[in-house]
């Protein structure tokens, strides 16, 4: 995979790899008022089906004068990040804050033979009947109630 090393005054210092990498970055930033410098080497993973997390390598203070190299290379053998930010068990979105009634009819589930919740709504068995019959007709004329609901034109 592809990878950065890191070498800081001729010291191999770390070399930033790991799979699933988005990004990787390495990055030097002085603070002239303070007369500091960081370095710094982290990245992004983007887990399959995870939210992405921080990968860090390393932080190191630098001084003047120092030296840092970083080269672009292949390595299977890369050095583990710590991570930050990972959902190793991503949960399923609740449905509990969602109101108990069919979105599209309005009724209970007492009133009805059994619902399916979405994310944001609860449909009942009889609309997705409904629904279904409206899929499978495919374009036909819908009538319910002696309204028509095609035929605008
Ligand atoms: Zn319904």
């Amino acid at each position: 995979m592809l990878c950065l090393e890191v070498t800081i005054n001729g010291e191999h210092r770390v070399l930033a790899g790991v799979a699933m990498a988005e990004t990787l970055n390495v990055s030097v930033t002085a603070h002239p008022g303070f007369n500091q410098a960081w370095i710094k080497v982290d990245g992004e993973i983007a887990p399959e089906g995870q939210p992405t997390a921080d990968a860090h390598w390393l932080t190191s203070s630098a001084s003047v004068g120092d030296i840092v190299q970083i080269r672009l290379i292949e390595s299977d053998n890369p050095t583990t990040p710590s991570l930050g930010r990972i959902d190793l068990e991503a949960k399923p979105v609740p449905t509990d804050g969602i109101p108990f009634v069919c979105g599209f009819c309005g009724k209970e589930p007492k009133d009805v033979e059994g619902m399916l919740a979405g994310r944001k709504a609860m449909i009942c068995r009889g609309c997705l009947r409904e629904l279904h019959a409206i899929d499978c007709e495919d374009g036909a004329t819908v009538e319910r109630s002696g309204d028509s609901v095609a035929d605008k034109d």
